[in-house]
């Protein structure tokens, strides 16, 4: 669960950006580096950071007038500073961690003191979050729930079958676990229905698909082989969303870029990569050109589509990058002068099964001034919800906002929406997911590289893939290949 648009958007004409650098566009028509990057996000920064330690030349390429990608912060009309894509860091998010501190940037925990917010059915009620998952319903405490007793057991049986299909998963080869293909067949909607019995339980695994860790896909976009792969690969009994970057988590790609500015060039969108026994060379923008010995494209797998490669990508590989779209998803955020719901014992994390909203989490520094709420909007849901007008977005959310959080929570300073969907170097969000079928028929080869050709970006790693971990993981592994053909 993540505890967790620039057409931005209503309430957007206030928000800046903050400082991240506007380096060197390219100049001349071709450039030599030893390794040509893809991508200026989290993964390919770190990947050319790695890459400079060792003593090689990089240069990296990015389509977007800015560097981050999925790591962007921007600060609101009212001074507050929010990101726009991820925030959270995780308790074993190790190498995010020591990134941060290296960066000498500060974090704080994330608040949990006191009790969150479950609406099931119209019912609302305030419950402690679990202090295991053997005792959690949807996080909560199941004694706390008020939900009857058979529902809450078969809630927990199904958690615990689904549970050990993830251990039964080896994380690089999900088509080896047992019974593989049959589970690669049936959709998430599915396997619920032949598994959970109580609209609790299917609510908490569909839950998972629609925001949970890699999140905005439908419970009939993926199959239960997928969903059980992303529970092994970022466990979600983790605490992905353990901790928080005062200043918010762009300003790590800041930081990067920063360093990096020189070897970076902006509003160069790479077309086509071509390989030969001795390098690649790397088109871009209106017939640039960077020739290198080695190439690492860290971008979103469904983006490498718009991509030639020169030779092609294996047909089975192609095939897999087709069958692997984005996630559909907005951000919310409400912005009060001050974190209201603390001074009632509560924390500010709220689920339910209502029309927008799929969470809220409290997003406010250590101080709870401004009092940030940080939501989602997801998957199907959000593929509506971008249609609706300004003013029909803004009393959906506060609709929503009001039934956990009180009459208070319809009176934010500020309310904005960033829609992952429409940026057209993302194409959505969280991450990408597979939909059924295609680990099984066409995803063996999907971390091998193309030749001289390396992937990274955080859908490219085994831990943590669609978190800033795996963006982190991603990079440095492509580094390490990288090295061996400079
Ligand atoms: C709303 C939201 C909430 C999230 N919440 C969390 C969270 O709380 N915690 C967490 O750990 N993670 C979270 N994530 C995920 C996290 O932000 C990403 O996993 C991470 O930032 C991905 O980094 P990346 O470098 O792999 O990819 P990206 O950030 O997508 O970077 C890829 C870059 O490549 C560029 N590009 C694409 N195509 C081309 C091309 N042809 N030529 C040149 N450049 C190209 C893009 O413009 C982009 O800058 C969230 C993401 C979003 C959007």
């Amino acid at each position: 669960m993540p505890l967790f648009r620039r057409d931005l958007i209503a309430g957007a004409a206030g928000i800046e950006g903050l400082g991240y650098q506007t380096s060197s566009r390219a100049t001349s028509a071709t450039q030599q580096a030893d390794v040509a990057i893809v991508g200026a996000g989290l993964s390919g920064l770190v990947a050319a950071r790695e890459l400079r330690r060792k003593g090689l030349s990089v240069h990296i390429l990015e389509a977007r007038n800015r560097t981050g990608g999925r790591m962007i912060r921007r600060k609101t009309k009212t001074g507050a500073v929010i990101d726009l894509g991820g925030q959270w860091g995780g308790a074993t998010h190790h190498r995010f961690q020591s990134l941060v501190e290296e960066l000498g940037i500060k974090t704080f925990p994330c608040y949990y003191d006191g009790k969150g917010v479950l609406i099931w059915d119209g019912e609302r009620v305030e419950a402690n979050l679990a202090n295991k998952p053997s005792n959690s319903v949807l996080l909560f405490d199941d004694k706390q729930i008020n939900q009857p007793v058979e529902d809450i057991a078969k809630a927990k049986a199904a958690m615990k079958a689904f549970r050990a299909l993830a251990d039964s998963i080896d994380p690089a080869k999900p088509w080896n676990a047992p019974n593989a293909k049959e589970l690669d067949r049936t959709s998430i909607r599915a396997w619920c229905e032949q598994n959970s019995q109580s609209r609790l339980s299917d609510f908490e695994l569909e839950w998972l698909s629609v925001v949970g860790g890699s999140g905005g896909f439908d419970p009939w976009d993926a199959s239960i082989l997928h969903l059980a792969w992303t529970q092994s690969v970022a466990p979600q009994d983790e605490g992905p969303e353990s901790w928080l970057v005062q200043g918010a988590a762009g300003q790590v790609a800041e930081c990067l870029t920063t360093e990096l500015n020189s070897v970076i060039s902006l509003s160069a969108a790479v077309h086509k990569i071509s390989q030969s026994e001795n390098g690649v060379i790397v088109n871009y923008g209106d017939e640039k050109s960077l020739e290198a010995k080695t190439a690492i494209v860290a971008i979103p797998p469904p983006l490498r589509q718009r991509i030639t490669f020169s030779p092609e990508l294996p047909s089975e590989t192609r095939s897999f990058l087709q069958r692997s779209p984005m996630g559909s998803m907005i951000k919310v955020f409400a912005i009060y002068k001050t974190a209201f719901w603390r001074h009632k014992n509560l924390n500010g994390f709220a689920v339910g099964n209502l029309k927008t909203l799929e969470l809220t989490a409290d997003s406010s520094l250590p101080s709870g001034t401004p009092g940030i709420l940080a939501s989602f909007v997801t998957s199907s849901t959000a593929v509506a919800f971008q249609q609706f007008s300004d003013a029909e977005k803004r009393k959906a959310i506060l609709d929503d906002l009001i039934a956990y959080w009180g009459p208070e929570a319809g009176r934010p300073e500020e309310l904005l929406w960033e829609n992952w969907n429409a940026e057209f170097w993302s194409t959505g969000a969280f991450t990408s997911f597979v939909t059924p079928g295609a680990w099984t028929t066409y995803g063996q080869r999907w971390q091998e590289s193309h030749g001289r050709i390396h992937w990274a970006g955080t859908e490219a790693s085994t831990r943590w893939p669609g978190y800033f971990e795996g963006a982190i993981e991603a990079g440095l592994q492509a580094a390490k290949k990288a090295m061996k053909h400079s």
